[in-house]
């Protein structure tokens, strides 16, 4: 490992724990126990707070899944490469986005192409 992924990779290895340790204490609330008490205005309510939730959550599990796989990349020597052009990514950069698999001018482009809406994002 080189050395300079020491640092972000104590840096991923915390941010995956709080991630886990979040998820763990949402643990979840029984649908039936919501469904039990209160009317249908409280039902409603948790109702969307639980889609709320839910969306966090999947944007938790994004996070989890990105940083899991840029540890797997530190440990296979893999790590730092852009996937797309395969230059090296700027340190600064990992050091701010540690699980990017493209560097900054490739990342620009795939941004541009998922807003556009083109058919060319799918390629990343
Ligand atoms: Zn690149």
């Amino acid at each position: 490992m080189r050395e300079e992924f020491r640092k972000i990779r104590e840096n991923l290895e915390k941010r995956r724990r709080e991630i886990l340790d979040k998820l763990a204490s949402e643990q979840p609330t029984p649908a039936s126990q919501e469904l039990a008490r209160g009317d249908s205005l409280d039902i409603a309510t948790s109702a969307g707070d639980r889609e709320i939730s839910f969306m966090l959550k999947s944007r938790d599990l994004d996070e989890l899944r990105a940083i899991e796989d840029a540890l797997q990349r530190i440990d296979s020597d893999d790590y730092g490469i852009c996937a797309h052009c395969e230059d090296p990514i700027e340190l600064k950069r990992l050091e701010a986005v540690p699980w990017t698999r493209f560097c900054r001018s490739c990342q620009e482009e795939l941004e541009s192409r998922s807003a556009a809406g083109g058919p060319e994002a799918e390629r990343f």
